[in-house]
């Protein structure tokens, strides 16, 4: 199975112009992605984005309204589902209950007219695979959440899909479950060299999983791109805010392209910002806190986060900011403290100025 793979058949997945409305409801907006061979990228995004919606009409069970769905170049749009090569994994584990670890991954083999001998040893190799080579005859009332995980995976990949499709597949596991199946899922994706794509609606997921991650909003994308890529240089304020914490403070953008902030002058990074008042974006980690008897900014809660702590901080114009810093440096700044806060300096986001 791993020499097919690495001999390199993954699909690449080209999604165009993707539309799909329900009533009045617009769950895809005109989606376009790009996925390469072996890549994992993750659809992320708020609650009712059209993550799921995205991956139905991948996966064939929903029809999209306009566009186009191309795997190697191919136009599958109106393919229908079990004539797609694609396997499948759900939130719910979903396995045929009336089937044993071993039928429910020969499962789909046996559709495709697997001779039984044939059958039974793919089905043992990717019980194998999946970390569980004794369960062949387990039921899944008799597996845990995490094994019936594991088994839906086998059964997906059994079929030797082109593509594979995880919708919120560890989201009904307990966290420690989930963060060893996180890593198994990738180990595998990767030694397999399979073609997936993964939808969540944990950030911390999507970030640890994928070659890159694609943000979802409204039904359409709105930036996708590696994870540090990502977190580092978000091509909008809505993914400056999505992905990992934000703060967002009171500035001021002169006519020389550079934005005043905390008695700072910056440079302006992303979309052009004219001349005004704006809301620059800065991570709790790019501001710098130093105890200072006059200053005008106060640090009124702080949250051990381990090597790190978050310190709450209040600036003079009653603004309420995060700022990160080493755990040993934060002990010497105590709610109640009075500090001075300032910028790292690097280039910046702005945004409109929120309203209040
Ligand atoms: P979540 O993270 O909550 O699962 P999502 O990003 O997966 O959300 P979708 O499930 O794709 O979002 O839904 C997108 C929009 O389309 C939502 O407003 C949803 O209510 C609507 N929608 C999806 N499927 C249907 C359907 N079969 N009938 C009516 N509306 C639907």
């Amino acid at each position: 199975l791993d020499a097919e793979r690495a001999a390199g058949s993954g699909a690449a997945l080209e999604l165009r112009g993707l539309r799909r409305t329900f009533g009045a409801t617009t769950a895809l907006d005109g989606l376009d992605l790009t996925v390469e061979p072996g890549e994992l990228v993750a659809l992320l995004g708020p609650s009712g984005c059209g993550k799921t919606t995205a991956l139905r009409v991948l996966a064939g069970f929903e029809r999209p309204d306009s566009g186009a769905v191309l795997v190697d170049g191919e136009d599958i749009t109106r393919v229908p589902a079990h004539r797609r090569d694609t396997g499948m994994v759900f939130q719910s584990y979903s396995l045929f209950p009336n089937l044993d670890a071993r039928g429910n991954v020969a499962f789909g083999l046996r559709m495709r007219k697997v001779a039984s001998a044939e059958r039974r040893a793919r089905a043992e190799e990717l019980l194998a695979l999946v970390g569980l080579p004794d369960h062949g005859t387990h039921y899944p009332h008799q597996l845990s959440g995490g094994q019936q995980q594991r088994v839906a995976l086998a059964r997906a990949l059994a079929v030797r899909p082109r593509l594979l499709l995880l919708d919120e597949p560890l989201s009904a596991l307990d966290a420690k479950v989930r963060l060893t199946l996180r890593e198994e899922i990738r180990r595998l994706q990767l030694e397999l060299g399979i073609t997936t794509v993964f939808v969540t609606h944990d950030q911390e997921e999507a970030l640890s999983m994928a070659d890159r991650v694609a943000v979802m909003r409204g039904g359409r994308l709105e930036q996708c791109a590696a994870p540090a890529e990502l977190y580092a240089r978000p091509a909008t304020a809505f993914v400056a805010e999505f992905v990992g914490a934000m703060n967002r403070i009171p500035g001021h953008v002169g006519g020389s392209g550079e934005v005043e902030v905390l008695g700072t002058r910056l440079p302006v990074e992303g979309p052009h910002t004219d001349a005004g008042e704006v809301d620059v974006l800065i991570r709790p980690e790019g501001l710098e806190v130093a105890a200072d008897d006059g200053g005008t900014a106060r640090v009124v809660g702080t949250t051990f986060l381990g090597a790190t702590t978050r310190l709450s901080i209040r600036l003079a114009d009653g603004t309420a900011v995060k700022a990160d810093m080493a755990t040993h440096a934060a002990a010497e700044l105590p709610s109640g403290t009075l500090v001075t806060v300032a910028p790292h300096a690097r280039p910046v986001l702005v945004d409109r100025r929120a309203a209040t």
